[in-house]
């Protein structure tokens, strides 16, 4: 199972062993049926030797070329009339796009892509709540319960446009990242939609990492055994952090915070919180920097639910 980056590490140094066995392999079994083959071969290899000690030294070579001519013409002679591909003596990629290294061109193959969401999974073990929680099991009616109108739009209709717009930022975050920053008290369902959404991004092919902040925080304790999660948010594609203001707050937690959503906003990725405080609450409780950023660089969303008669005067 894949737990960390060196484990990818170690997968892709197995596939090139592997590459190479299977190669090796191929080249023995066709030899042992054509010994005629492997003698060609070997000839072939000590011509070119041959070839470049004479160039070396100043030698003639069109004895030697000529021999050569002679020894690869055999060959595919031999080749054609023994119905053998003349390739067994290439190495054969898993993946060929990258020859097995994980990179193209210094960026992240689709197989170091898809290696690294199963790393995230096992990390926060995302995929546990994506049977449950994806826009298929979404109910509308969740939202008629309440009786909340604003100039006639029903909290209803309001929520339909919202998670069309959610999806629609799933479906673009490559090209544009979003912010958003999820607002309501507890059972309005925005733990839920961010799940949702972080079940869209999975289906596009992006790593996910989701975690509640107490388990974010604890994670980065010194005393924490397993994986810090610290640089698995800094990396994944989308991030979610859920219930922001759960967690017991100190200057260290604060300082941790302002660092994953300032890091996440200037490496241009994506990151979903969802938070039961008010923006005056946010202000209050965490540094400057994070208020101002979670209320301006952010996509404020407000979730209404069960508590809506004491929101009821907030202008949605
Ligand atoms: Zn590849």
């Amino acid at each position: 199972m894949i737990k960390s980056y060196e484990d990818i590490k170690r997968e892709y140094e197995y596939i090139r062993q592997g590459d190479y066995l299977r190669y090796e392999d191929k080249k023995n079994e066709i030899y042992e049926k054509n010994p005629k083959l492997k003698e060609l071969d070997l000839n072939i290899i000590k011509l070119y030797t041959k070839i470049g000690m004479a160039r070396i030294e100043n030698k003639p070579i069109d004895e030697f070329e000529k021999q050569l001519e002679n020894i690869q013409s055999e060959r595919n002679t031999y080749l054609k009339e023994h119905n053998i591909i003349d390739d067994y003596k290439e190495l054969k990629y898993v993946c060929d796009k990258c020859k097995d290294t994980g990179y193209v061109d210094g960026h992240k193959c689709s197989c170091f892509v898809q290696k690294e969401i199963e790393l995230f999974d096992n990390i926060s073990h995302f995929k546990n709540y994506i049977k449950d929680d994806n826009f298929d099991k979404l109910d509308m009616s969740f939202y008629n319960q309440s009786g909340l109108e604003y100039n006639g739009t029903t909290y209803k209709q309001l929520m339909e446009t919202l998670i069309k717009n959610f999806k629609s930022q799933v479906e673009n975050m490559s090209k544009n990242p979003f912010s958003l920053l999820l607002i309501g008290p507890t059972g309005t369902g925005k733990t839920f939609l961010a799940r949702c959404m972080g079940a869209e991004a999975l289906k596009k092919n992006k790593s996910v990492i989701y975690v509640n902040v107490n388990a974010y925080l604890n994670s980065l304790t010194p005393d924490y055994e397993g994986e810090p999660l610290k640089y698995y948010a800094v990396a994944c594609d989308l991030f979610i952090l859920d219930d922001l203001g759960t967690e017991r707050i100190t200057d260290y937690t604060n300082t941790e915070i302002n660092y994953i959503i300032d890091k996440r906003l200037n490496d241009k990725k994506s990151t979903i919180i969802t938070t039961n405080l008010m923006p005056d609450q946010i202000e209050s409780n965490y540094l400057s920097s994070t208020y101002s950023r979670l209320v301006n660089a952010y996509d404020n969303e407000y979730l209404y639910g069960d508590d809506l008669r004491r929101l009821k005067n907030v202008n949605i």
